[in-house]
């Protein structure tokens, strides 16, 4: 057992409407199995086990560990890209990227840096496209193994409208998941997701492939995009004869609580009810949102109905791996809408980084907080090498000051450390 003598602070609650940050200025965390065995004031816990070695983190607070519930393994270069929309976007600098993880050694380059950039982030838990080809999914998951990541990721699949080497059929999407899957599904920390990239790039018959897929996996995971240009959008109504975009997907079978659908920037009233009915969450990426142009997220509207919204980096559309700036975009965007925007306090920003994602991805009785009972996941933000922090830390006068700070002013420069189930990892 360690007992850890730190800051912490993490949130309880179950919707970001309801959420208060928790408070532990001098907390002793006991961690056993890479459980939270006990947590309280760490005077209390050290007469509890006084014989049990202490970690002190003097100088840092020490947060959960953040969850990423919408990226992209093989854009880990693709980053960087100014100018276009998303379709164009797509053409010009993810898809030529992507096309280059046919080859295994170089998948397993880019897994490594995925794997090193998520850890560095202080993202312990991601919802990760893998790549379109299956030894390079098979790569990621490897390198997620080795390192001790909850990553939950699956083989993208297509059959239409993409560049020929990113095409496959539905026999074979379904036939190379479920391999996938039966090797990795469930086992170190890692989970399968079923991926079509979006509807627009998949047929009926994909879509269905899809649905079969995940009937066969048990626990499996959906994930794919909505609703994020007006283009794309038109395009996909077109395409299916739906009323809706979420009708594409609802009409093959998919769309459950297993779901996160990353975006959803222009919904109609209507999809956001079958989103609450099924319990799907949305993956709010305000990063993507802005750089690409796809328009302001619209989170009082699905507060207000009730969806689960969590945060999305969308690497490699969005600015980079870290949450903490992700959410300090969400913030800024929600701002910049006046009165139509949310605005977020402090305490809520760690929720949508933290427990939120926990939420959207089922995993909330696990991982999300650090109360008793979680695994052992945390991250501990140093100030050290951020005179612009360390000087807003210093002057703040409480503990939702001080995460305010954290939020405007961190990157991923300020995790000095990573613990993933009781496991240091970075
Ligand atoms: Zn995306």
């Amino acid at each position: 057992m360690t007992l850890y003598r730190a800051m912490v602070l993490d949130t309880i609650g179950t919707t970001i409407a309801d959420c208060e940050l928790r408070v532990d200025a001098d907390a002793g965390i006991a961690v056993r199995g890479g459980v939270v065995l006990a947590r309280g004031p760490f005077a209390e816990m050290s007469a509890r086990f006084p014989d049990e070695p202490v970690e002190t983190l003097a100088d840092g607070i020490m947060l959960p560990g953040l969850v990423d519930t919408h990226l992209h393994v093989p854009q880990v270069r693709a980053m960087g890209g100014i100018g276009l929309p998303l379709l164009g976007w797509l053409e010009r600098y993810a898809l030529p990227e992507e096309q280059r993880l046919a080859d295994r050694s170089y998948a397993e380059i880019i897994a490594a840096e995925f794997i090193d950039q998520l850890l560095a982030a202080g993202t312990t838990t991601a919802l990760a496209f893998g790549a379109h080809f299956a030894p390079a999914v098979d790569a990621v998951f490897a390198a997620a193994a080795q390192a001790g990541v909850r990553l939950i990721t699956g083989l993208v699949v297509s059959d239409r409208g993409l560049p020929e080497a990113l095409l496959t059929t539905p026999e074979d999407a379904y036939a190379q998941g479920l391999e996938l899957a039966q090797k990795w599904h469930g086992t170190a920390r890692l989970g399968y997701a079923v991926t079509p990239r979006f509807s627009l790039s998949a047929s009926e018959a994909m879509l269905e492939s899809c649905a079969a897929l995940q009937r066969a996996v048990p626990g499996a995971w959906f994930t794919s995009h909505i609703n994020e240009n007006d283009q794309e959008i038109a395009e996909v109504k077109a395409l299916f004869g739906v009323p809706d975009y979420l009708a594409s997907y609802t009409d093959a079978g998919l769309v459950d609580g297993s779901t996160v659908l990353a975006h959803n920037l222009h919904p109609q009233p209507s999809e956001l009810g079958v989103l609450v009915e099924r319990g799907a969450a949305v993956a709010h990426c305000p990063s993507s949102n802005a750089m690409l142009g796809s328009g302001p997220f619209g989170l009082r509207q699905h507060v207000d109905a009730g969806v689960t919204v969590s945060l999305g980096t969308d690497v490699g559309a969005g600015v980079g791996f870290s949450l903490l700036s992700e959410a300090r975009h969400a913030y800024m965007t929600q701002r910049q809408l006046g009165e139509r925007g949310y605005d977020l306090s402090a305490a809520q920003l760690l929720y949508l980084a933290t427990t939120a994602g926990a939420r959207a991805l089922g995993l909330h009785n696990r991982i999300g907080d650090l109360g008793e009972g979680k695994q052992f996941d945390a991250i501990l933000i140093n100030p050290w090498n951020n005179p612009a922090l360390m000087g807003s830390l210093r002057t703040s006068d409480s503990a939702e000051a001080a995460l305010a700070a954290v939020f405007t002013l961190s990157g991923p420069g300020d995790v000095q450390r990573v613990w993933i189930g009781g496991q240091q990892v970075r």
